[in-house]
């Protein structure tokens, strides 16, 4: 199979997160995401993440420099040697060249495209889990006990301070405004795959291992 050094790119709800995580077991290759990262920061209130949490609650994208610089370090240790799978990076073009300056070539893009209005269904209903950021669906998939995390049993999910109906719109407009142009981007370097994102997750799932398989 080709495509160990692979990205997920769509939109923000689009369930790259979702998609990636069942890649990276399937694949075993490490899951690199940005968002859960910078969160990860936040979270232990670091000096990064202290800067982050400022544009992430907004909906806003944390600039550049600051994300080129935590992947660069990622990217260099060990597990990532075989491959990985980035997901929510690169989001802008300027981050796109930084990768390549890396010297990383991707394999493969995998862009999950689903509509503004299922976006907009999804982060709405969105549940994370603060202790292992899994992530649930209110309505299409909900944990087996209510409030409870199916993944590490932590009582207390939570609805993403960026998933509130004011900072959705604002991401939707990041994402249509700098990091749609990625897809064009990707297309004419050729390691472009368009997946249907509207089905459910395990169709999307094989779709894509269909695709990479190819
Ligand atoms: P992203 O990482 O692109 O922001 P997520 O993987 O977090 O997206 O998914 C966003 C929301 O949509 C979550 O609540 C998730 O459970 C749900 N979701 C993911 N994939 C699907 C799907 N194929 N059908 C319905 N809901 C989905
Ligand atoms: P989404 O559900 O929108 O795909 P992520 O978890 O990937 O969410 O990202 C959450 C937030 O973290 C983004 O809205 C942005 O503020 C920040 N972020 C994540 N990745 C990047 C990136 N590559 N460049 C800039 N900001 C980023
Ligand atoms: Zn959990």
């Amino acid at each position: 199979m080709s495509g160990y050094r692979m990205m997920m790119l769509g939109p923000p709800g689009a369930g790259k997160g979702t998609q990636a995580k069942r890649l990276a077991q399937e694949l075993e290759i490490p899951h690199v995401s940005t968002g859960d990262m910078l969160r990860d920061a936040k979270r232990r209130d670091t000096e990064l993440g202290r800067e982050a949490a400022e544009y992430m609650n907004a909906g806003k994208l944390v600039p550049d420099e600051v994300v080129i610089g935590i992947v660069a370090e990622r990217l260099e240790q060990d597990d990532a040697a075989q491959g990985f799978i980035l997901d929510g990076f690169p989001r802008t073009r300027p981050q796109a060249e930084a990768l390549t300056d890396m010297g990383v070539e991707l394999e493969a893009v995998i862009n999950i495209e689903v509509s503004d209005e299922e976006v907009v269904r999804r982060l709405g209903g969105r549940l994370s889990c603060p202790e292992c950021g899994a992530v649930y669906h209110k309505e299409a998939n909900p944990p087996s006990q209510d409030d409870v995390c199916d993944k590490c049993g932590n009582r207390g999910l939570v609805t993403r301070d960026d998933d509130r109906p004011e900072a959705i719109k604002q991401r939707l407009a990041s994402y249509h405004r700098q990091t749609a142009p990625l897809v064009e981007f990707y297309e004419q370097r050729g390691v472009l795959e368009a997946i249907a994102g509207e089905a459910g997750p395990d169709e999307v799932t094989q779709e894509i291992l269909d695709r990479l398989a190819d």
